[in-house]
């Protein structure tokens, strides 16, 4: 008898990534700027306590660097959490959630765990995407919910905020805006949260505030909402030690505002140079720059160098997202891909 159920029988999980690099410019991740190296928990901490269900210290920080009041946000375990929890709460099995393609591949895995219909729509050939043939196909199939990851991972595009409420006053459906790299470019949605029965918020500390490791991210929504949501979570998920530290981060996250504006510089630098050498390179929004270059094995080429970066698969064979990092490793991937394209050029 075949145990596994249906839906996750042909299922493509996630896949991380555990090559060792001494550039590692594949996921996204920010540079730790908010914690010390030699950050110690207190003497005295209650390891054997359950941590604090509320979260109520640190949706007081969050609220505090948002504005965003406290009984709007529902902070988990990364905001990947948050997007399971999405699906979990809304969609019964054989229901549509509905996205844009190519996105963040969470929404569509966490669709098929729960044996809910992801329909996806292609993103335009320069990876624009066209809100109003999203709001026409919602009209039509009626999704249980949208996600749009605005600015998108992982073509870096911008979707205007005017768009986003374009199709907030024309869908009945759960919208979800993603908001993981929001503090790179764009305008966030979250004050709309009020205005709209069906508009959740995803953000994250993974991407602008650096720390990855804490697994730490948050939902913002209306009232109603929230509390669904919240029925629907698991207890306890957000551990101690997560919030404790988070907490500890979010006094100093101030210092966010010069390490953005740092990494737009470096993304620019990123995004002129591969222009400079003939790359289709694509405008982005994000910590990170999309782009386009066949030569072959590519990726084992620059590990060669020390370097990792993202390639992908099917429809996107041959497109490549580099990270922002620090200025000494964008000088060197700058470098080595020079190096890598001048020895294929040779080889012709
Ligand atoms: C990185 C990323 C996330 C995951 O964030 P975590 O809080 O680390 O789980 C969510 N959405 C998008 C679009 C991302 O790129």
């Amino acid at each position: 008898m075949e145990l596994t159920k249906k839906s996750i029988r042909s299922l493509k999980g996630y896949k991380t990534n555990n090559i060792q690099c001494r550039i590692k410019l594949d996921a996204n991740e920010g540079k730790n700027i908010l914690l010390e190296d030699d950050l110690v928990i207190d003497k005295g901490f209650s390891f054997n306590l359950y941590p604090d269900n509320e979260a109520a210290a640190l949706r007081e920080e969050i609220s505090r660097f948002t504005g965003i009041k406290t009984s709007n946000i529902l902070p988990g375990n990364g905001s990947s959490e948050m997007i399971e929890l999405v699906i979990k709460t809304y969609a019964d099995k054989n229901d549509v959630i509905l996205s844009f393609t190519p996105t963040f591949s969470m929404y569509s895995i966490f669709s098929q765990v729960y044996a809910a219909k992801f329909v996806s729509i292609k993103c335009n050939e320069n990876f624009s995407v066209d809100i109003k043939a999203l709001t026409a196909k919602a009209q039509e199939i009626n999704p249980k919910v949208i996600f749009l990851c605005n600015p998108n991972n992982p073509t870096g595009y911008l979707i205007d905020k005017s768009e986003i409420l374009y199709l907030l006053d024309n869908t009945d459906s759960i919208v979800v805006i993603d908001e993981a790299y929001i503090e790179f470019g764009g305008d966030s949605i979250v004050n709309e949260i009020s205005e709209y029965k069906n508009l959740i918020v995803l953000r994250t500390m993974s991407k602008a505030f650096g720390l990855a490791s804490l697994r730490l991210g948050y939902m913002v929504s209306n009232d109603k909402i929230i509390n669904l949501i919240s029925k629907v979570k698991a207890p306890y998920t957000l551990n101690a030690v997560t919030q404790y530290i988070g907490v500890r981060a979010l006094k100093n996250a101030d210092r966010v505002t010069a390490y953005i504006d740092e990494v737009k510089q470096q993304r620019e630098y990123l995004f002129n140079e591969l222009i400079k050498e003939n790359i289709k390179a694509y405008k982005s929004s994000c910590n990170f720059v999309f782009f386009y270059l066949k030569i072959n094995d590519l990726l084992k080429k620059l590990q060669d160098h020390g370097i990792l970066i993202r390639g992908f698969s099917g429809d996107l064979k041959d497109y490549y997202r580099v990270s922002v990092g620090y200025d000494w490793e964008n000088k060197k991937f700058i470098e080595s891909l020079k190096e890598i394209i001048k020895n294929e050029n040779c080889r012709d």
